[in-house]
């Protein structure tokens, strides 16, 4: 797998300036960071919880819009705190409204009240095992019922002069960022445990680098990340993770560095510092997890021709059926039997590059010259038509009509940030560059604190 230089992956110490500036900005934060440290060990990986996310991070337009929805919903429903008096009943399995209602004394009658009520009452009828019913019951009569459906999810049925009606409660989580740092010495997965990243956040982790990284082959000892996340809390308590905020990835000496950013219009992806996508136009295989069976050689003993002819492409050994991607957007230019290509699809990406996948068993539906396919998008499967010892798939890449060994080629970024976000996704970037460094420099003096102990 190649490293790139291009500008987009200069590591962050570009930003003397914006470093200082963030320190100066953080450090409320950094106090907080210090005295949130967990307890010294000798351990290269460490985590640090922090507070509230939006204290550093100025919200998006879609965030203020949603926190001015937020206020509207949320005043007038401060006055009403009514003191109950619980009794929990967990749903059983094979229960029926009426078990449960009977399990409290209550009767049929209770049962076909609640459900004639208003409101969304027929969620009453997708009551499952482990699930929680709530009553108050007052003088045998029941004057509120609690359904909890989840853990921010409830369905509160109270009594009114009309009968019962029935309101959904949704408790909101509380995002709290979260710093980690890691230094791997065999895997990224036991070096992120150590960190205390879950497994997703770790997948998550290995996705946004996936591009420049293989995680596989280029990991090495001493190789590190620092990662900026969110978990998700609700009364205090964590109950799931959040978005990762901004990350760092140092493979083999090469720092990179991905800053989250979200827009209405085009949702959330990962960008460098300088606003480039962490995404590339094109996947580096066709084919998820496939081994090389034939690298591009240009001086290559044919295997079937037994001459020496150039081997213009990749071979990967898959069994017959494997799924074959477009590796990027394009449109179909060719699909046909072409000499020993065999069945064969050709996609154009814009003016510059051109992909070629052959020895298919078949293409997928709908793919034919002129069709416009995304990537990742099926256009065929593995088979051995044309000049083929096995079933395996052929790939070929072309930049400006020179055919170039797809595996070491440098591909182009995907789409970077919008122009009319740019400035706006400067500003966090420089933000989140920065806290990436002050939190990593808290750690570090904690190391020296402990050590000078
Ligand atoms: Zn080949």
């Amino acid at each position: 797998m190649t490293k790139h230089s291009s500008p987009g992956h200069k590591p962050q110490t570009s930003y003397p300036k914006l470093h200082l500036m963030a320190v100066a900005v953080c450090s409320a934060v950094m106090i907080l960071a210090l005295t949130l440290l967990p307890s010294p060990d000798a351990t290269a990986t460490k985590t640090v919880r922090l507070k509230p996310t939006s204290a550093n991070v100025e919200p998006t337009p879609i965030e203020q819009a949603q926190e001015l929805v937020d206020e509207q919903l949320v005043e007038p429903q401060m006055e009403t705190v009514i003191a109950r008096n619980w009794q929990d009943q967990k749903v059983r399995s094979g229960d029926t409204l009426s078990h449960i209602f009977k399990r409290v004394g209550l009767g049929s009658r209770d049962v076909y009240e609640v459900m004639a009520g208003q409101g969304d009452v027929e969620l009453l009828k997708k009551i499952h095992p482990g699930q929680t019913m709530r009553f108050d019951i007052e003088e045998q009569k029941l004057v509120a019922l609690e359904y909890v459906m989840s853990r921010t999810d409830s369905l509160m049925i109270e009594q009114s002069e009309n009968g019962y009606v029935a309101e959904m409660q949704i408790k909101e989580m509380v995002p709290f960022t979260s710093y980690a740092e890691g230094t791997i010495d065999s895997s990224l997965f036991l070096a992120a445990q150590k960190a205390g990243l879950s497994e997703g956040l770790t997948m998550e982790l290995a996705n946004i680098f996936g591009w420049d990284v293989d995680f596989v082959l280029d990991i090495r000892e001493g190789d590190s990340f620092r990662v900026i996340y969110q978990e998700m809390h609700l009364d205090g308590e964590k109950v799931k993770d959040g978005e990762i905020l901004a990350a760092q990835f140092t493979n083999q000496g090469n720092t990179f560095t991905a800053i989250r950013y979200e827009t209405s219009d085009r949702g959330a992806s990962y960008f460098t510092p300088q606003g480039e996508s962490m995404r590339k136009a094109f996947l580096r295989s066709p084919i998820s997890f496939a081994r090389i069976s034939s690298h591009f050689n240009l001086r290559r003993k044919h295997p079937v021709l037994h001459t020496i002819r150039a081997h213009k492409g990749t071979d990967y050994a898959a069994s017959r059926g494997t799924p074959i991607k477009a590796t990027g957007d394009g449109k179909v230019i060719f699909a046909g039997v072409k000499g020993g290509y065999g069945k064969v699809v050709i996609l154009q990406h814009g003016q510059k590059y051109r992909s070629l996948y052959a020895h298919m068993n078949n293409y997928a539906r709908g793919i034919r010259s002129g069709t416009r396919v995304k990537q990742g998008q099926t256009i065929g499967y593995v088979g051995s038509t044309g000049l083929a010892t096995g079933p395996h798939l052929h790939y070929e890449f072309y930049v400006n009509g020179a055919v170039r060994n797809p595996v070491t080629v440098k591909l182009p970024h995907a789409e970077p940030i919008a122009k009319q976000d740019k400035e706006a996704f400067l500003t966090v970037a420089q933000q989140m560059v920065g806290q990436l460094s002050t939190y990593a420099a808290a750690m570090e003096s904690e190391k020296v604190a402990n050590l000078d102990q």
